[in-house]
């Protein structure tokens, strides 16, 4: 089967979140014919329609041949992976993967919605998924970022990638973390490396 692009979204908010979005993108990137293209900034979020801590998002751009399926059911093996626990709708997680965008695939099954049913509707996902895709058209001919302006009110800041040394030069303000070094146009994948805000 010919290689697609697809996004998967990343979200932490129990536990390490951290190292838990880190090892999720070292267990994608070791995926039967699968490899990581690049790995959006990661944000902090203010969780949309639950209650608990914030969490910490991203967006990972794969080249898969793996059939939507087949990478759905590789997405929950991750999570459970992590201990992914589903106590009810909505709740905390150690670790949530979610298919956005599979190619130009448009999938309505009783177990995988493409493209992702709330994707235009969060700003925890429509701004890494911007980041890494500022030009992006959905399947249905509607540009990505004409979505922004209805989420730019939710709560998200960006955060230092785990590869980024968390040091405080002289004359930077103390606690201030050091500005990601996020590359422009096409990002390169962060490292999993251990770091910390
Ligand atoms: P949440 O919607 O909060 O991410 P879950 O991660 O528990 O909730 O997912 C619930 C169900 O959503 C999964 O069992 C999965 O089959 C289904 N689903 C449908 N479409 C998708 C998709 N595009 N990505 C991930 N899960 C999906
Ligand atoms: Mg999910």
């Amino acid at each position: 089967m010919r290689a697609v692009r697809a996004y998967v979204g990343l979200g932490a908010n129990l536990g390490d979140a951290r190292a838990q979005l880190a090892g999720a993108l070292e267990s994608l990137a070791r995926l039967p014919q699968t490899t990581v293209a690049a790995v959006s900034p990661w944000f902090r979020t203010a969780p949309v329609d639950a209650d608990g801590p914030d969490y910490l998002n991203a967006v990972a751009a794969l080249t898969t041949a793996l059939h939507a399926d087949a990478l759905l059911a590789a997405l929950h093996a991750i999570e459970q992976a992590f201990d992914r626990q589903r106590p009810y709708r909505n709740a905390p997680r150690t670790l949530d993967l979610d298919l956005l965008l599979y190619g130009d695939a448009v999938i309505a099954t009783p177990t995988l919605t493409v493209p992702h049913p709330r994707l235009t509707e969060r700003a925890f996902v429509l701004r890494p998924l911007l980041a890494l895709a500022p030009d992006l058209v959905l399947p249905g001919g509607h540009r990505l970022d004409a979505f922004w302006p209805a989420v730019a009110d939710q709560r998200i800041d960006e955060v230092c990638p785990p590869n980024v040394a968390q040091t405080t030069p002289a004359g930077r303000a103390p606690g201030r973390p050091k500005p990601a070094r996020i590359p422009s146009g096409d990002r390169s994948v962060y490292p999993p490396d251990e770091g910390s805000t």
